[in-house]
């Protein structure tokens, strides 16, 4: 089973960080074949099994993956392993609400589930936390990635120069079009011109990697230590799902962002 290594941040420190394809899963038709939402209408078992297999390849067990609810919000939790497994093979037992997870427990798994929203890993080397954010328009108009920065910094005194952030594959500025809705809200950004441009016949486009790259920055994270993976889900329908892509029936991909239990 392919997946993709984030060697950016496991060149810095014991994690492991994944982000999966499509690809290797059990599941058919539209979420063939490693779907890994529960709730996107696929069969429970498919999606159980594709969480087992990617689990079993990546090193990092099924039963200490915690999620969030994901409701495109800007709620970060805090967790440790007290709280493993939550979310991992019960949807139902999801964290309520939330988008972003951090923690500094060796104990977590932090996972989160995509389909063309941004996929925002953090790591602060220094005092040995990890946070994982799931953002699309709504939760990057919320800030939920600084969000997370700055609980990182209230609960373990992380300081934004010293965190590295990877901001993974999820939908580009070549395919994301937006409506007024979406330009209204970040007119309060003084960036807004530098995300919000015209695509090919005049409709404006989005760039929610440019957008989460200038968030992380005001948040005092160093340009070099903020790496863009610059894949789009919506160009490559053979490795990604992609919401816009397939007209809204499709599966979830997967982030995972752990420390690895062998300390190495
Ligand atoms: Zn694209």
């Amino acid at each position: 089973m392919p997946f993709f290594r984030v060697s950016f941040l496991e060149k810095l420190a014991p994690v492991t960080a994944i982000f999966s394809t499509r690809q290797g899963g059990q599941s058919e038709g539209p979420y063939k074949s490693l779907n890994l939402g529960f709730h996107v209408g696929d069969d429970y078992a498919k999606v159980l099994a594709n969480r087992r297999l990617l689990a079993e390849v990546s090193g990092l067990p099924l039963e200490k993956w915690v999620a969030g609810e994901q409701v495109h919000g800007a709620k970060v939790a805090v967790v440790d392993s007290g709280q493993a497994g939550s979310g991992a093979e019960d949807p139902g037992t999801s964290l309520k609400g939330v988008d972003g997870l951090i923690t500094a427990d060796k104990g977590v798994v932090l996972a989160a589930f995509f389909a063309d929203c941004v996929p925002v890993y953090l790591l602060d080397v220094k005092r040995q936390v990890i946070g994982l954010v799931h953002a699309g328009w709504r939760g990057t108009v919320k800030r939920i990635a600084a969000r997370a920065v700055e609980l990182m910094n209230e609960v373990f005194g992380s300081r934004g120069r010293d965190c590295w952030a990877v901001v993974g594959p999820s939908i580009g500025p070549c395919c994301y079009e937006v409506g007024p809705e979406v330009e209204e809200s970040f007119k309060s950004f003084s960036w807004a011109g530098k995300v919000l441009k015209p695509g090919e016949g005049g409709r404006l486009h989005l760039d929610l990697w440019e957008a989460t790259r200038l968030t992380l920055l005001d948040m005092g994270l160093l340009p070099e230590r903020i790496a863009v993976a610059s894949l789009c889900t919506a160009c490559h329908s053979d490795i990604f799902f992609s919401h816009r892509g397939s007209g809204g029936h499709t599966g979830r991909l997967g982030a995972l962002l752990g420390w690895r239990l062998d300390g190495e």
